[in-house]
């Protein structure tokens, strides 16, 4: 657990009504890397070793279960539903008293703090209800404030504000736990798990077609949808934000963003994709091949929510049939950010050659500045992903 940048965003679809929520993965990346760092060297401390929400592991989504701020407290209503004292702006009398109203995300494990604000604010409605600027709540004789840093202050919507003392209650002195912590004169020991990640940028296109039928006729589709210039491309940048757990885990995922186009669907200079996943050589029923995912989520020139979901399908047909099999991507667009919605359009989209080699040069090793560990990391990936092609191509005619 951690404390992210809280750029999440909940939005009310129009049309279902459906409550949604984007979450910006690729801008937490360092957290979460540093985070994972952390679980490996606990581990290995321990002599055991880590093990991941399976979530994140297959998916990349995050979880939480310390949601604040859905409608956050701030001075003015453009930056927060509610006023500094839990009340919504220009609704005199109806109050949120839950971890909606918190601000920021404020760390760990935060019912305690939830319950504080809400007293705080329940102690103030109550004075204003009863026009007893003095009322103080009965409960509140036990409890021991820490005295707050005079300097301090904390952050109420857009500004900071100073940490008040309330005048009913006596400060004790009290000891911060936080200020107690105290970082060694040159800094907390290096982690003895250093994570290297890699990351590279692939371009594809080809054709998609409204409405095909049968949906999986996929050349089908793509033939009609050449013929009615019906383009689809993308430009994405896949991250795999820690190159052991990917080479490890079985669905070997990754993180990828950058822009989608699909003629009628996208403004023609794309859409944005910020949460897509990617998944390379995922086992499937059948010995001798492998499935590459692409899971690309945008947002339509309609506003509506769209997924590109695409596979590429490894396996040794007749012929030689290696660059085709990776280049080709039988992809459907749905309706909605699930693989469950209904498709509107399908097609094949291409890695044509000139792209490839291009893509090759934008390999980059993240996490290490050492030349020795780069090239390491980019012969162990290369290792993976030549090694499955000859399980797929080669073994399968030994075995
Ligand atoms: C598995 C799990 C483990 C956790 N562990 C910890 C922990 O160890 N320490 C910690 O500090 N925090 C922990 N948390 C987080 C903590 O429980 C929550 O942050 C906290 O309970 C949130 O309090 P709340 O009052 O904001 O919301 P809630 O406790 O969710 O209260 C909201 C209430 O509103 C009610 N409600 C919803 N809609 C309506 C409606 N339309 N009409 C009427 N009522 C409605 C709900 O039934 C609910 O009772 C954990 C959470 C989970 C899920």
């Amino acid at each position: 657990m951690g404390r992210d940048k809280a750029n999440g965003r909940l939005s009310l679809s129009p049309v279902t009504r459906e409550l949604q929520v984007q979450w910006d993965v690729p801008a937490n990346l360092p957290l979460y890397r540093t985070q994972e760092q952390l679980c490996e060297d606990v581990a290995r401390a321990l002599g055991t070793r880590a093990a991941y929400n399976p979530l994140w592991e297959r998916l990349h989504l995050p979880v939480s279960v310390h949601n604040l701020g859905g409608c956050a407290m701030a001075e003015e209503p453009a930056y927060g539903v509610l006023d500094p004292e839990g009340q919504v702006h220009g609704y005199p009398g109806l109050y949120v008293f839950d971890g909606a109203a918190l601000p920021v995300g404020i760390g760990v494990n935060p019912s305690s703090s939830i319950a504080a604000v809400a007293e705080r604010n329940v102690e103030r409605a109550i004075r204003k209800v009863k026009n007893a600027p003095g009322w103080v709540a009965p409960e509140r004789g036990p409890a021991q404030p820490v005295r707050a840093d005079p300097s301090a202050s904390v952050r109420v919507g857009m500004r900071m504000m100073p940490v008040e003392e309330t005048p009913h209650t006596p400060v004790v002195p009290g000891t911060d736990p936080l200020g107690s912590v105290v970082i060694p004169p040159g800094g907390t020991v290096a982690s003895p798990t250093p994570v290297v990640g890699l990351r590279f940028t692939e371009r594809m296109k080809g054709y998609l077609h409204p409405n095909h039928v049968p949906a999986d006729d996929y050349a089908g589709a793509a033939r009609a949808g050449q013929r009615e210039g019906d383009v689809a491309e993308f430009v994405v940048t896949i991250t795999l934000p820690n190159l052991d757990r990917f080479l490890a885990q079985e669905s070997h995922g990754g993180i990828a963003q950058g822009t989608l186009h699909v003629k009628g669907l996208t403004p023609p200079g794309g859409a944005a994709v910020e949460n897509g996943v990617f998944n390379l050589f995922v086992d499937t029923e059948r010995f001798y091949e492998r499935r590459m995912l692409y899971l690309l989520p945008f947002t339509g020139v309609d506003g509506q929510p769209y997924l590109l979901d695409g596979y590429k399908e490894v396996c040794d047909n007749a012929g030689f049939d290696v660059w085709s099999d990776t280049s080709t991507l039988y992809t459907v667009v749905r309706k909605g950010h699930e693989r469950s919605g209904p498709v509107v359009s399908s097609g094949i989209i291409r890695l044509h050659l000139p792209d490839f080699l291009q893509q090759l040069t934008t390999f980059s090793v993240l996490g290490t500045s050492s030349p020795l560990k780069q090239a390491d990391a980019i012969r162990r990936f290369g290792g993976m992903f030549m090694g499955t092609l000859w399980d797929v191509f080669a073994r399968a005619k030994f075995d």
